[in-house]
């Protein structure tokens, strides 16, 4: 999509500190972030939420989990880490492009505000 912000940085028209990518998914830093490590992993196809995924995203879903306790180890975060997901105005989403937030390096406080 080329008004979605995110769908943008997969194409590579917005920069961003890209630190991970496989075929179906990009990790990046977050631009404002809320831990010593804070990425966002997301899939390269656009799609805006979970509220918008059924059984069919189930492998894609899957593998952005993979790929982000990929990335925490490669984010030495062997300590533990946190993984966000935000969904719709209530649960606090801003970017209408699907996005795990990865979160380390810190401990994080329960509950989430
Ligand atoms: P949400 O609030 O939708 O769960 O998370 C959106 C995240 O995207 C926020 O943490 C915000 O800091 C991040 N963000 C917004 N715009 C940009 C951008 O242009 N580049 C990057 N790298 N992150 C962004
Ligand atoms: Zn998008």
């Amino acid at each position: 999509m080329s008004d979605c912000l995110f769908c943008r940085i997969v194409a590579g028209e917005i920069p961003a500190k890209r630190l991970y990518e496989d075929e179906r998914c990009l990790a990046f830093a977050d631009i404002n972030p809320q831990a010593p490590v804070h990425l966002l992993v997301i899939p390269k196809q656009h799609l805006a939420s979970t509220a918008h995924t059924t059984a069919e995203h189930a492998g894609l879903l899957g593998d952005l989990l993979a790929a982000a306790a990929k990335i925490a180890v490669e984010q030495k975060l062997a300590n533990g880490y946190r993984i966000v997901i935000n969904t719709g105005p209530d649960g606090g989403q801003t970017v209408d492009h699907l996005h795990l937030h990865l979160l380390g390096g810190r401990h994080m406080g329960w509950p989430p505000g």
